[in-house]
């Protein structure tokens, strides 16, 4: 797909950041063009069953709100601690370098529901086994995970392991 290969080449590589040694995939730009958001959004979604979107925090959440939009779902917003008013649950997860956690806010997900997962990046995998663990915790079912970026390397496929994964680009 024509669109699809310009909106990835859109993405921008950033040296050194968050530190040094890490180089960093810059989503911004491609978000910023309109038909690079129209293409990137319709193939996260397309031809996968769900009902609703689960966006995981930050940039999940621009992405996940725009896939829901487009395929007439809700969302819902995975977010970082210290944030929600009400928490229905959380989970705690490794980093490379120490730990993290998500939680799911109260009177959002429902028991059955379909989700798709996404996010922008696919790195080691700790953020977004979390974020499907979390949605099996509450009753639901993750459809699938989507992300614009794999980055193979880091084998972070294996570590969300009973779940697929759609990569729109793999590096
Ligand atoms: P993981 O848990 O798979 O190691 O890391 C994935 C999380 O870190 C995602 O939420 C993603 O947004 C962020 N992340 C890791 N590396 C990159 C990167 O190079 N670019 C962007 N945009 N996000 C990254």
């Amino acid at each position: 797909d024509h669109e699809l290969v310009r909106s990835v080449d859109l993405i921008r590589e950033v040296p050194d950041f968050p530190e040094p040694g890490v180089l960093f995939r810059d989503i911004g730009p491609m978000l910023s063009d309109p038909a690079a958001l129209r293409a990137i959004t319709a193939a996260l979604g397309r031809g996968l069953e769900f009902d609703v979107v689960a966006g995981v925090e930050a940039r999940g959440f621009l992405l996940g709100a725009a896939v829901a939009n487009q395929f007439g779902t809700g969302v819902i917003g995975l977010r970082k601690p210290g944030k929600l008013p009400v928490v229905a649950d959380s989970i705690s997860y490794e980093l490379e370098y120490g730990r993290a956690s998500l939680e799911l806010p109260a009177d959002t997900l429902r028991s059955g529901q379909r989700v798709l997962v996404v996010d922008d990046v696919l790195a080691t995998g700790g953020t977004l086994d979390a974020a499907c663990k979390l949605i099996a915790q509450a009753g639901a079912e993750v459809t699938a995970a989507a992300v614009v970026m794999e980055l193979t390397a880091l084998e972070g496929r294996s570590k969300v392991a009973d779940t697929e994964i759609r990569a729109l680009l793999k590096v």
